[in-house]
């Protein structure tokens, strides 16, 4: 079967058809600017290389329909025609409480997803048009949500729970959702596969780290916690995000320099973490260029990210009472061998021992990292929520 997975954003669509026999990439590519002057897409054929065409795409309806285009072409495209697409599976951002699971999208989970739009307002609502325009334009076609939310709903209460008035978290639904669910998902799975263990019988500690950051622990194949919290902006440092930080700091800011609600907010996600302490860059690889040329805004920044991963590994090992495992996927996580190395440095005591040099090797391949004596393995485990979420959409239309 050919399943076509899209991530639909505001004013962008990425896709990947792909074969769920084989779990080959068929095709991948993204439309830009949807909605905005200048959009395009840029498509890639197994084997082929990138092709940019500019198409105006005042909705997503035009997007959706240049996917199609693409992928049934007769020179880049890689079907003859629709019918060989077989279903579609939809990354969302936000189940809520609602979804603990991957499900077939009909009409009453569409207003589930809807009901949740309050609770990220700038991806589920754009995740709802993904879903009406495929369904408007592949009529017949099954589709299914896999929500990033999805792999925390196992958490209790005591994990996810503020310490809010109850009334508030049942009225406003503030509370610890988690997110990169998907990806933690994958990663796991996939390190259960590598160390021929059951993931029943092992103690992980997930760790995504890319623009976005996020940490799990993983106890039984099930998360039990997770850095990220009612919103993708708590936990760890991040790219321009800035992690953790106490809400009465948010209060003293947002008044000292006279901002609304919504402008604190967007200083929070988009004027801190790497960018706003290094004044470099929000990019990992910039702030080690940085540091290569002795910024000490950058050090710090860099020495910031390292710390948090730590005390994460450290409570996380806490609350689970022991520890087998401890991931590392993203694009930092893959790619970083100055963050897995600094996180694992002086780790002994909790049973963490890596080679030092062979992490250095490691760059966007799945290896094990940590030394044959060491009583924890840490592994590089390359992300692919794409391949999850058409390996759930499969299972799920297969049923
Ligand atoms: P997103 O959260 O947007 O999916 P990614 O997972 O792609 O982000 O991660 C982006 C981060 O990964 C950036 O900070 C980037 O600098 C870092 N990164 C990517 N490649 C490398 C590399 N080769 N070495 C170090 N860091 C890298």
């Amino acid at each position: 079967m050919n399943i076509l997975v899209i991530n639909c954003g505001s004013s962008s669509l990425k896709y990947q058809l792909i074969n769920s026999e084989s779990e080959e990439v068929l095709a991948k590519g993204l439309c830009e600017r949807i909605g905005i002057d200048g959009s395009c897409i840029t498509h890639q054929p197994k084997g082929g290389e990138k092709v940019k065409t500019e198409i105006a795409m005042p909705t997503h309806t035009q997007a959706v329909a240049a996917v199609i285009e693409k992928l049934t072409d007769e020179k880049v495209g890689v079907v003859k025609s629709l019918a060989e697409i077989d279903a579609v599976g939809h990354r969302i951002v936000h189940g809520g409480e609602k979804f603990a699971s991957s499900v077939v999208i009909d009409a009453e989970v569409m207003k589930a997803i809807e009901d949740c739009n309050d609770l990220a307002p700038l991806h589920n609502p754009a995740n709802l048009i993904g879903i009406r325009v495929c369904a408007e334009l592949m009529p017949g076609v099954p589709q299914v949500g896999v929500f990033d939310t999805a792999f925390h709903q196992t958490m209790p209460p005591k994990a996810y729970m503020y310490g809010i008035p109850y009334g508030d978290y049942e009225k406003y639904h503030v509370r610890k959702y988690g997110f990169h669910g998907t990806s933690h998902r994958f990663v796991s799975a996939a390190l259960s596969k590598a160390m021929g263990k059951d993931l029943k019988d092992l103690k992980i500690v997930s760790c995504h780290l890319g623009n976005g950051s996020s940490i799990t622990a993983i106890e039984n194949g099930k998360s039990i916690d997770t850095s990220m919290g009612f919103t993708p902006l708590d936990g760890v440092i991040m790219g321009t995000r800035s992690g953790a930080i106490d809400a009465s700091a948010v209060t003293y800011l947002a008044k000292k320099m006279n901002l609304s609600p919504d402008e604190m907010s967007s200083y929070l996600n988009k004027q801190c973490g790497f960018l706003g302490v290094s004044d470099v860059s929000s990019d990992n690889r910039e702030i080690y260029a940085a540091i290569n040329n002795g910024d000490e805004k950058a050090q710090l920044t860099a020495d910031m990210l390292r710390y948090e991963i730590k005390k994460y590994i450290g409570s996380y090992a806490a609350v689970m009472n022991g520890l087998d495992a401890v991931i590392f996927t993203g694009g930092i996580g893959e790619n970083s061998w100055e963050v897995r190395g600094g996180v694992c440095t002086n780790m002994d005591y909790l049973g963490i021992k890596i080679d030092f040099e062979l992490n250095k090797t490691i760059r966007g391949t799945q290896a094990k990292i940590s030394t044959p004596d060491s009583k924890v393995e840490v592994w590089v485990i390359p992300t692919n929520e794409e391949l999850l979420i058409a390996r759930d959409t499969l299972a799920i239309i297969s049923k």
